[in-house]
């Protein structure tokens, strides 16, 4: 504080407190008297740290601030925007790698079509399972049916209103998932970078589980036991996980071991549509 003045008082070549604020204020050479640089209370802090101008104005005390704030609420002030500017920073990073929803995707529950007594009641599973999740309850969710009936509109509904919440919300969908797994091959430090994110988020939105395995039998086995770790990463968190396919045709997919895990403690809402067998269609 006293060397912002000093290097004020030497550029404007003045040499005491009363020089420069006549130099701010020429008009008052008259009626002012007693100018002093004190300190006064800070708003802020409520101490006596903040500088002022004291003067006497015809015969008054007046003050004319200098700061509006003290030197160390200003400090603190500035670390505290700083602080929030880093941890916001971070989010962004975060976010960029594990949340696959844009910002202009209004998709929520608002804007979610009830065509039918089945999606209203995939709506009422959806807000219950929010609902526990708020009130500090560990479930798991999956959401199979059918390609458009709405799975992956209500994956994201329940993402954004948890994220809303301030809750930690990755939503990826599993193909995504997993090239970042395989871009973390041979570097260790980034697969624990990775492991931890995953395993740190309040709730992980899996969308479209499934389809990240092409059906070769080396990859399959592979992307199984990937399936093993990865539930196990979630263990004592909450997971959404939307497929195409049902209970039993997923067990083809990702393995037996992983849906008997998915499915502890744990909702399901399915929505096939009737009208063809789609199981026989996944199993050529
Ligand atoms: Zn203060």
């Amino acid at each position: 504080m006293v060397h912002a003045f000093e290097s004020v008082f030497e550029k404007l070549n003045v040499r005491k407190v009363e020089d420069l604020f006549f130099k701010i204020h020429p008009d008052y050479v008259q009626s002012v008297s007693e100018v002093r640089m004190e300190y006064v209370q800070c708003p802020a802090c409520q101490q006596h740290t903040k500088q002022a101008w004291v003067y006497c104005f015809d015969g008054d005390r007046l003050q004319e601030d200098v700061w509006s704030i003290c030197h160390e609420c200003q400090k603190q002030f500035y670390t505290l925007q700083v602080g929030a500017k880093l941890i916001q920073k971070r989010q962004d990073i975060v976010d960029g790698d594990w949340y696959y929803i844009n910002s202009d995707d209004k998709a929520g529950f608002k804007n979610f079509e009830e065509l039918n007594p089945e999606l209203t009641a995939a709506k009422g599973k959806a807000t219950d399972y929010i609902k526990d999740l708020l009130e500090g309850k560990i479930r798991n969710l999956r959401i199979s049916g059918t390609p458009g009936t709405g799975k992956t509109h209500l994956a994201k509904a329940i993402a954004r209103t948890l994220k809303h919440k301030g809750r930690k919300v990755a939503f990826i969908e599993s193909r995504k998932l997993f090239d970042n797994i395989k871009n973390t091959f041979g570097n260790r430090v980034a697969q624990e970078r990775f492991e931890k994110q995953f395993a740190d988020f309040d709730l992980v939105v899996l969308d479209d589980v499934g389809v990240e395995t092409n059906k070769a039998a080396d990859e399959l086995s592979w992307s199984s036991r990937e399936w093993v770790k990865l539930i196990d990463l979630r263990r004592g968190k909450s997971t959404v996980y939307t497929t195409n396919f049902d209970k039993e045709s997923l067990k083809a997919v990702i393995g037996a071991r992983s849906v008997s895990r998915i499915g502890e403690n744990s909702e399901t809402i399915e929505l096939f549509t009737p009208d063809h067998d789609y199981r026989d269609r996944l199993l050529y």
